[in-house]
């Protein structure tokens, strides 16, 4: 089965020949090898120095933002969450179950964000001592312009919590442009692990200034990294994970990094748009606004997402369908994971199957 829906992704051979490693305890010291090694790797892909770090924490990119959001904000800051899909709206949730003075600046779903717009609240709002943002939102495929938005953080002070799951390790990220200060992925979007584990790559900084005492026990993130730093760690980790993310990371070393990666994503992206528009069918995010790592297209009239679907997966693949008031309009595809180009060319000759029949 090709997975086209964004992770988990179809994983290469050498990933899931990785998981068939010896069984590991994770009180052992081969156990905080890898741990360490996945560490040093993770804040490698961007190339960051020293004065940021990664913690691991095993759960889905949901884990690693809640780690983020629920930790990172301190105990008498704010909050200040740029909303244009389900991402963004989720973040907003998490602020408000953990109490935290929280201030969504909302846009459509799809929408550009308007940096004016952000500001004006910024500057209206009480207390406010980061923003979230999300990268890129997988709602629609948009990636956000973080650019002027990652302006007003530096001018303001104020640092960036953004959410990364669904372009770390695909896209161009402008750490210190964009005033970031943590940054939360996980292992099975574009770094091609497997899930279970997730991560936030963060300036040490940002963890010294962070909510004391904690609003949770299991997600504190300074209580991860802490035991993380000194080859230790406070739960039960995936450990299986731990094998898979180790060996993802080296492949995406030896394949030429992000870079490389986000260069393969763009070729493959484009040949399913170019085949699809073949067929008549048009993106709904355009090409130019959407990110490398999946795009968004029109449902084509009369062809219902689940008539689409059931005839892509007897065909050996795996689509993905709008959310909520976006279910009936379009559906999604994701060219993260092992994809080859003959696997495109098969997923539009089986697209022309299902739309002529
Ligand atoms: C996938 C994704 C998440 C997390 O989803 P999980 O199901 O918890 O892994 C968060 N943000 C974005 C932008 C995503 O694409």
């Amino acid at each position: 089965m090709i997975l086209l829906n964004p992770g988990p992704v179809t994983l290469s051979e050498r990933v899931k020949d990785a998981l068939l490693k010896p069984d590991i305890c994770h009180r052992e010291p081969e156990f905080f090898d890898m741990q360490s090694e996945i560490r040093q790797g993770l804040v490698d892909v961007y190339g960051l120095d020293e004065a940021w770090c990664s913690v691991l924490v095993s759960g889905s990119g949901t884990c690693a933002v809640e780690a983020m959001i629920s930790s990172l904000v301190p105990a008498d800051g704010g909050l200040l969450v740029i909303e244009n899909g389900v991402y963004g709206e989720r973040i907003t949730d998490i602020a408000r179950v953990h109490g935290i003075n929280v201030v969504p600046v909302h846009f459509e779903w799809g929408e550009e964000i308007d940096p004016a717009r952000v500001e004006a609240a910024l500057v209206a709002a009480d207390g406010i001592t980061h923003l979230a943002a999300i990268h890129h939102e997988t709602t629609t495929g948009r990636l956000n312009d973080l650019t002027g938005i990652g302006e007003i953080c530096i001018k303001h002070g104020v640092g960036m919590l953004l959410d990364g799951v669904s372009s770390f390790g695909g896209e161009a990220l402008d750490w210190e442009g964009w005033g970031i200060v943590a940054c939360a992925a996980t292992a099975n979007k574009c770094v091609h692990g497997i899930p279970g584990l997730a991560f936030v790559v963060c300036r040490r900084d940002a963890l010294a200034t962070a909510c004391e005492p904690p609003r949770t026990l299991y997600l504190d993130l300074p209580t991860y990294c802490a035991k993380q730093d000194e080859r230790g760690t406070p739960f039960t980790p995936a450990v299986y994970c731990y094998y898979a993310l180790q060996e993802a990371l080296l492949e995406l070393a030896d394949q030429g990094g992000w870079q490389a990666r986000h260069g393969r994503y763009c070729e493959l992206a484009e040949r399913v748009r170019a085949g699809l528009a073949g067929l008549g069918i048009e993106a709904y995010t355009p090409a130019e606004v959407s990110s490398a790592v999946l795009r968004s297209y029109d449902l084509p009239e009369g062809v219902t997402y689940e008539l689409l679907h059931d005839g892509l997966k007897k065909a050996g693949f795996v689509i993905y369908a709008g959310q909520a008031g976006l279910k009936e309009r379009i559906f999604r595809i994701s060219t993260m994971g092992a994809i080859t180009d003959e696997d495109v060319d098969r997923l539009i000759a089986a697209f022309a199957d299902i739309l002529s029949a």
